[in-house]
């Protein structure tokens, strides 16, 4: 039988949200700042259903995961996303103003930071690196060794929250994540790994670890369904 899915405005976090800020990172790279009209509760890593209130109905999915950049403790909330002129959701969030509202619902995920993990090695490629810079930014305090290996073919986001030496951030080419990886699993055999980025990019890290004989209990995933590629 199928139930059908309830309006998105009876669900109890279905809020209202104002574009503060958008900026425009590199390529078709996007960040965008909003202001909430009540709380957001969510845990560093969540994502939530970003809607597009101005696309059109019958276009595809008014509503898509996107993944916290922000950190709980912050008023605004925070996502960076691919804007591709042939998706007629991003084409409609690309074109919002500053002071629009759209929406937002259904917060949920499990890629946290596994707190009882000593080392914990964080691979990211592009825009897959927002759930890393909302957990990273969320630590009051750094208790665990956390490596971060950020894989960008350009710009690298979030900066000013990544460089911190507390968390070693290491950034690569695409063609230097493998030796860089490979080189962090013969670093540590105790090492748990979280992964974040487009499906290509799950795929060849996993690769990479399973060779190398990392058993599927040592990693957890994060994947931006949508990005065949690395994101
Ligand atoms: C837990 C989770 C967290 C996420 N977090 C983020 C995030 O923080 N930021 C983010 O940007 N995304 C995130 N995503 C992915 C997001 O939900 C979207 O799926 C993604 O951004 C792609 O949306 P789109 O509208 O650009 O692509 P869509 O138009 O939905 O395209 C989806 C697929 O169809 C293919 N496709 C579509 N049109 C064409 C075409 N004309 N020719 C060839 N191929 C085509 C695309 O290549 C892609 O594979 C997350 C997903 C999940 C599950």
């Amino acid at each position: 039988m199928n139930a059908k899915r309830p309006a998105a405005e009876t669900l109890p976090d279905f809020q209202k949200i104002t574009l503060k800020e958008k900026v425009h990172e590199y390529d078709d790279v996007y960040t965008f700042t909003f202001t909430p009209s009540k709380e957001v509760i969510y845990t560093p890593g969540d994502a939530i259903h970003l809607r597009a209130d101005t696309m059109k109905e019958g276009s595809g999915r008014r509503a898509k995961k996107m993944s916290f950049a922000s950190s709980p403790s912050d008023i605004d909330i925070v996502f960076s996303m691919r804007i591709r002129g042939d998706s007629a959701y991003k084409r409609a969030l690309g074109l919002l103003e500053v002071g629009e509202e759209t929406s937002m619902f259904k917060s949920n995920g499990s890629f946290h930071l596994p707190t009882d993990e000593k080392h914990v090695v964080m691979l990211a490629a592009g825009v897959g690196v927002t759930p890393f810079v909302s957990i990273l930014s969320s630590l009051e305090q750094v208790e665990q060794d956390i490596k971060l290996i950020y894989v960008s073919g350009k710009d690298f986001l979030f900066q000013d929250i990544l460089t911190n030496p507390v968390f070693n951030q290491q950034k690569v080419s695409r063609d230097e994540f493998r030796e860089s990886l490979l080189e962090t699993i013969e670093g540590g055999d105790d090492n748990f790994y979280m992964i974040s980025g487009g499906e290509g990019f799950i795929r060849d890290s996993l690769a990479i670890l399973q060779d190398a004989g990392i058993d599927e209990s040592r990693f957890l995933l994060d994947q931006f369904t949508g990005y065949e590629n690395w994101s």
